[in-house]
């Protein structure tokens, strides 16, 4: 199997730049340094100051290279200032999503033992979920095109057998991959309201036929308004959950203020044949240009990078680079010595970026 990879890197706007130089310096020097593959690197414009420069906010040239990577690393696009006529934001992230039906959202929510967390944490307690968020219909399924009128609106939510099924037989499988590792429990657990929707009753329909062909894992199903409480009060019990697309907008936010920010919450967006790897935060133009943004929401991201494509092409190598970069960073945070702002601390983005790759390298 080939073991050269490219890379399609959108640096994005505000602080996209900042963040996707370290980023990308952290896993040239990876690469480097490893026997087992090498990574190529192609810079892909788009976004929000593109379409300022250009009009276009999604070149068809960023479109073609984004297609022909073998994965995408993306920071994070729009400005509020920045519009178009209609009034909407320019939002590329929303259409490569779209364009490569990238159908799992993939956001992994990790606490350490150490790590800042508004939670009041039990003494030996970690939390380690992935919440799975179904990316391309569910409830934003008209977006952009709901109907309003002066006395009514109407958005419509849509759940389809083609996509649930893919989503289902993914989200397994990541369980299972997670629980090989060393990581899960071998739990799935369905978020719905099935309770209440006939929609969310064909989600779990789905979810439960997906659940028969894995007897070596365990399959459950919660309402959404108790797995946000649950959440909340005993997130160490989770392993895998999968839901849709509304439901794990919102949670995956809850996720990230669990993880104690927007800072440190990386995400992934994968479909059959692409897969899009970016910080779950957006392009922070209030923090842009002063050296000052948090990092490791795109590096973790690179990092699910590494081991989507380690697995993908059964590269033990990519698999393992994955794993060193994801716990490199999770031992600065949990170390606590250096650490940006928004996690209470005073270093700058590049010195948070050293702070990663000298875990990586010299200690
Ligand atoms: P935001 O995530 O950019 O910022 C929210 C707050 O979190 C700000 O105070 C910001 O300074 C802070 N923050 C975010 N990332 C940070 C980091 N890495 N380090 C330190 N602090 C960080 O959300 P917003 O202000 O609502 O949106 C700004 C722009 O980003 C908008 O144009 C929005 O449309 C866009 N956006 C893009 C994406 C994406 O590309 N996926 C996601 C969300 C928002």
């Amino acid at each position: 199997m080939a073991n050269t990879f490219e890379v399609a890197v959108f640096a994005g706007d505000g602080i996209g730049p900042e963040i996707t130089a370290p980023t990308v310096e952290i896993l040239r020097r990876m690469a480097d340094a490893s026997d087992a593959y090498s990574l190529t690197f192609t810079d892909a414009a788009a976004g929000a100051a593109h379409y300022a420069k250009t009009g276009e906010s999604l070149p068809e040239s960023s479109m073609v290279a984004a297609k022909r990577a073998d994965a995408i690393l993306l920071s994070a696009m729009g400005l509020p200032d920045v519009r178009y006529p209609d009034g909407t934001e320019i939002s590329p992230q929303i259409d490569l999503r779209k364009a490569l039906t990238l159908f799992a959202g993939v956001r992994p929510v990790t606490v350490k033992a150490g790590q800042r967390t508004p939670l009041n944490m039990p003494e030996g307690k970690e939390i380690d979920f992935v919440l799975i968020r179904e990316s391309t219909e569910g409830l934003f399924h008209t977006q952009g095109c709901g109907e309003v009128t002066e006395n009514e609106a109407r958005e419509t939510l849509l759940i389809t057998r083609e996509i649930s099924e893919k989503l289902f037989k993914f989200t397994f499988e990541l369980a299972q991959s997670r629980k090989k590792a060393g990581r899960g429990k071998g739990r799935v657990t369905c978020v719905d309201k099935a309770n209440v929707f006939r929609a969310f009753a064909f989600f779990r329909d789905m979810f439960d036929a997906e659940a028969a062909k894995h007897p070596e894992l365990t399959a459950d199903h919660a309402y959404v308004d108790a797995t946000a409480l649950w959440m909340v009060q005993k997130p160490w019990d989770f392993d895998v959950m999968v839901t849709e697309n509304m439901f794990g907008d919102i949670l995956s936010d809850l996720g990230a203020g669990l993880m104690g920010g927007l800072g440190l919450a990386p995400s992934a967006d994968i479909g059959l044949e692409n897969a899009v790897f970016q910080p779950c935060h957006g392009s922070a133009p209030d923090i842009a240009g002063q050296g000052v943004a948090n990092p490791m929401a795109m590096i973790l991201s690179a990092a699910m990078m590494l081991d989507w494509l380690g697995i993908n092409n059964d590269n033990a190598g990519m698999i393992a680079d994955g794993k060193r970069l994801r716990e490199a960073v999770e031992d600065v945070v949990a170390e606590g010595r250096v650490l940006t702002r928004d996690l209470g601390g005073s270093a700058g983005t590049a010195e948070a970026a050293s702070a990663v790759l000298d875990a990586l390298f010299v200690s």
